[in-house]
């Protein structure tokens, strides 16, 4: 969790003071930022590796953008890594006394999913009182699906009753690009349709991170060559998140992706929530896929929360 005090070593009074009064008002407290005056020829970027924060966060924290021009003499405040998150527009909430997840994103009228998301949290985790949240943006914040995949997933010649489930794999490995994959699946695996979903979400590594890759299987409307069986595999959609599960959690990019593609799929094949499922719980055979820090439950809460 966050450190104590979050919003209160934010030393604002004494920012605008100095603001104020045209001069800086060192820093005495020793919880204030500290200030780096910018050196000919530097960059954001160097500040920040210098100073081991994200350019980002500097640019943030010095109302910049990444493009910002800096010049010599230009005082920056450098962040304090994990601290000093959003000071101006923080959004965060202290947990109270017999505070659940579920509570205070009832109580912020947030989704519980979107609020462990933005916490790096998964449902089970335990939060304490003291513990200082971020919430995640308010009211119709669910991304969209890219117009090229709503668009491949409106034109398939869907028969309505093909597909039963909608079944979640990771690829168990670190990155992954659709060529690796079909080819792996086309050779290897001997499948004549080559790679084995319907569908693969990227993490940054090969594939961009969260971008939803519509293979041949959905176009074409192919079974799949995710499951052990036929049967299984003629009524089952496949859905890859490129990553080890086992080892780190699916990015939020990914389980943005993940959420509005699922969402767009049962609609169009006509099914609910409950047809969505992972490929351990589908298969017969033993497999972990798609890992233990892939959190179906969370999935399937937030879906239900539309
Ligand atoms: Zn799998």
């Amino acid at each position: 969790m966050r450190g104590p005090n979050l919003i209160s070593s934010w030393p604002g009074a004494a920012a605008l003071l100095g603001a104020a009064l045209g001069v800086w008002i060192c820093a005495t407290n020793a919880a204030s930022p500290e200030v780096y005056i910018v050196r000919k020829n530097d960059s954001l970027s160097q500040i920040a590796q210098a100073h081991g924060v994200r350019v980002q966060e500097l640019a943030r924290a010095n109302g910049l953008s990444l493009e910002s021009t800096i010049y010599a003499g230009q005082r920056l405040q450098i962040p304090r890594p994990g601290r000093d998150e959003e000071p101006h527009n923080a959004r965060t909430v202290t947990v109270r006394k017999n505070d659940s997840l579920t509570v205070i994103a009832r109580r912020h009228r947030v989704s519980v999913a979107a609020l462990a998301r933005a916490n790096g949290l998964s449902l089970d985790d335990v939060i304490r009182p003291g513990d200082k949240l971020r919430l995640p943006p308010a009211g119709p914040a669910r991304p969209a699906l890219e117009t090229r995949v709503q668009k491949a997933i409106d034109t398939a010649p869907v028969r309505r009753g093909t597909w039963k489930q909608i079944v979640i794999h990771h690829s168990a490995t670190p990155m992954a690009t659709i060529r690796g994959m079909d080819e792996y699946h086309r050779m290897e695996c001997k499948m004549e349709n080559g790679l084995a979903y319907h569908f693969v979400i990227g993490n940054g590594q090969g594939i961009p991170d969260g971008r939803v890759e519509v293979a041949n299987r959905w176009t074409k409307q192919l079974e799949g060559g995710h499951l052990s069986t036929r049967s299984q595999n003629l009524v089952s959609l496949g859905v890859c998140l490129v990553g080890h599960f086992d080892h780190h959690r699916p990015t939020p990019k990914q389980l943005a992706s993940l959420h509005a593609l699922l969402r767009a799929l049962i609609k169009r094949c006509g099914l609910g929530p409950s047809a969505i499922t992972t490929h351990q719980l589908a298969s017969k055979r033993h497999t972990r896929c798609p890992g233990k820090f892939f959190d179906l439950k969370a999935v399937l809460a937030e879906l239900r929360s539309d």
